[in-house]
Protein backbone atom coordinates (compact mmCIF):
# COMPACT_ATOMS: atom_id res chain seq x y z
CA UNK A 1 0.00 0.00 0.00
CA UNK A 2 1.56 3.38 -0.49
CA UNK A 3 1.73 5.71 2.19
CA UNK A 4 -0.95 8.29 3.03
CA UNK A 5 0.02 11.85 1.75
CA UNK A 6 -1.11 14.89 2.13
CA UNK A 7 -0.76 18.83 2.35
CA UNK A 8 -2.60 22.06 3.06
CA UNK A 9 -4.20 24.37 0.16
CA UNK A 10 -1.05 26.51 0.10
CA UNK A 11 1.40 23.21 0.01
CA UNK A 12 3.73 24.68 3.09
CA UNK A 13 2.48 22.28 5.53
CA UNK A 14 2.43 18.22 4.07
CA UNK A 15 2.83 14.75 5.83
CA UNK A 16 3.24 11.74 5.37
CA UNK A 17 1.92 8.08 7.11
CA UNK A 18 3.72 5.48 7.04
CA UNK A 19 0.83 3.03 8.38
CA UNK A 20 -2.64 2.14 7.89
CA UNK A 21 -5.51 4.01 8.09
CA UNK A 22 -7.21 2.79 11.21
CA UNK A 23 -11.07 4.59 10.71
CA UNK A 24 -12.56 6.56 8.32
CA UNK A 25 -15.08 8.85 10.66
CA UNK A 26 -17.92 11.58 10.02
CA UNK A 27 -18.19 13.91 13.04
CA UNK A 28 -20.84 15.51 13.48
CA UNK A 29 -20.55 17.34 16.87
CA UNK A 30 -21.26 21.01 17.03
CA UNK A 31 -17.29 21.42 18.23
CA UNK A 32 -16.35 20.30 14.92
CA UNK A 33 -18.66 21.97 13.08
CA UNK A 34 -17.62 25.37 14.42
CA UNK A 35 -13.90 24.02 13.86
CA UNK A 36 -14.56 24.06 9.99
CA UNK A 37 -17.63 25.99 8.81
CA UNK A 38 -18.84 22.62 7.37
CA UNK A 39 -21.79 20.59 8.10
CA UNK A 40 -19.49 17.95 9.45
CA UNK A 41 -16.13 16.64 9.41
CA UNK A 42 -14.73 13.29 8.14
CA UNK A 43 -11.39 12.28 9.57
CA UNK A 44 -9.07 9.73 8.56
CA UNK A 45 -7.59 8.44 11.55
CA UNK A 46 -3.86 7.45 11.90
CA UNK A 47 -1.14 6.65 14.26
CA UNK A 48 0.77 9.40 15.92
CA UNK A 49 4.08 7.10 15.42
CA UNK A 50 3.39 6.77 12.28
CA UNK A 51 2.56 10.33 11.19
CA UNK A 52 5.56 13.00 10.00
CA UNK A 53 5.35 16.24 9.08
CA UNK A 54 7.20 16.92 6.13
CA UNK A 55 6.66 20.54 5.20
CA UNK A 56 8.11 23.45 6.49
CA UNK A 57 8.28 23.31 10.14
CA UNK A 58 7.56 26.55 10.54
CA UNK A 59 3.99 26.77 8.97
CA UNK A 60 2.81 24.41 10.71
CA UNK A 61 0.32 25.52 14.19
CA UNK A 62 -1.47 24.47 16.73
CA UNK A 63 -4.56 26.18 18.25
CA UNK A 64 -6.21 24.36 21.81
CA UNK A 65 -9.88 24.13 20.99
CA UNK A 66 -10.47 22.72 24.11
CA UNK A 67 -8.63 21.69 27.24
CA UNK A 68 -8.00 17.96 25.50
CA UNK A 69 -8.54 18.49 21.93
CA UNK A 70 -5.69 20.24 19.51
CA UNK A 71 -6.25 21.30 15.91
CA UNK A 72 -3.24 21.51 13.90
CA UNK A 73 -3.45 23.81 10.76
CA UNK A 74 -1.54 26.25 8.41
CA UNK A 75 -0.05 29.46 9.43
CA UNK A 76 -0.03 30.63 6.02
CA UNK A 77 -3.40 28.87 4.37
CA UNK A 78 -5.05 28.04 7.51
CA UNK A 79 -5.98 24.58 6.35
CA UNK A 80 -6.85 22.23 8.79
CA UNK A 81 -4.37 19.23 8.69
CA UNK A 82 -4.93 17.16 11.56
CA UNK A 83 -6.52 17.27 15.38
CA UNK A 84 -4.81 15.26 18.32
CA UNK A 85 -6.61 14.49 21.76
CA UNK A 86 -4.27 12.37 23.82
CA UNK A 87 -6.71 11.88 26.51
CA UNK A 88 -9.21 10.58 24.52
CA UNK A 89 -7.60 9.16 21.48
CA UNK A 90 -4.23 8.62 22.48
CA UNK A 91 -1.35 7.67 20.27
CA UNK A 92 -3.68 8.55 17.42
CA UNK A 93 -4.37 11.47 15.01
CA UNK A 94 -7.30 12.72 13.08
CA UNK A 95 -6.45 13.96 9.34
CA UNK A 96 -8.62 15.86 7.52
CA UNK A 97 -9.97 13.64 4.53
CA UNK A 98 -10.16 16.67 2.49
CA UNK A 99 -6.19 17.02 2.74
CA UNK A 100 -5.56 13.85 1.83
CA UNK A 101 -4.18 12.94 -1.55
CA UNK A 102 -6.29 10.53 -3.31
CA UNK A 103 -8.98 10.80 -0.78
CA UNK A 104 -11.58 9.48 -3.40
CA UNK A 105 -11.17 6.11 -2.32
CA UNK A 106 -11.50 6.34 1.46
CA UNK A 107 -15.04 6.22 2.76
CA UNK A 108 -16.36 6.61 6.62
CA UNK A 109 -17.14 3.79 7.48
CA UNK A 110 -19.02 5.47 10.77
CA UNK A 111 -20.79 8.43 11.87
CA UNK A 112 -19.98 9.45 15.17
CA UNK A 113 -22.28 12.54 17.38
CA UNK A 114 -25.28 11.44 15.27
CA UNK A 115 -27.59 13.42 18.23
CA UNK A 116 -26.36 16.84 17.27
CA UNK A 117 -26.23 16.18 13.36
CA UNK A 118 -27.69 18.42 10.41
CA UNK A 119 -31.25 16.80 9.61
CA UNK A 120 -30.76 17.20 6.13
CA UNK A 121 -26.88 15.52 6.35
CA UNK A 122 -27.12 11.51 6.08
CA UNK A 123 -30.10 11.31 3.75
CA UNK A 124 -28.59 8.23 2.48
CA UNK A 125 -27.24 5.27 5.04
CA UNK A 126 -24.09 5.23 5.31
CA UNK A 127 -22.26 2.21 7.41
CA UNK A 128 -22.63 2.47 11.27
CA UNK A 129 -24.24 5.48 12.79
CA UNK A 130 -23.89 6.58 16.44
CA UNK A 131 -25.51 8.80 18.64
CA UNK A 132 -22.57 10.25 20.54
CA UNK A 133 -19.27 7.88 19.84
CA UNK A 134 -18.83 3.77 19.66
CA UNK A 135 -19.17 2.61 23.47
CA UNK A 136 -21.43 5.86 24.23
CA UNK A 137 -24.81 4.56 22.42
CA UNK A 138 -26.22 4.67 19.59
ZN1 LIG B 1 -0.93 26.22 3.72
ZN1 LIG C 1 -16.63 16.32 16.23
Amino acid sequence: MNPITGHCKCGETAYKVNGPTLQVVSCHCGLCRSLTGAAFSTYVVVKESQLTVTGDPGSLTAYQVTDRTRRYFCRTCGTPLFNANPETYKGLRMLYLGTVRGHEQLEPAMNIFCESKLPWTMRHEPGQNFQRAPGEGR
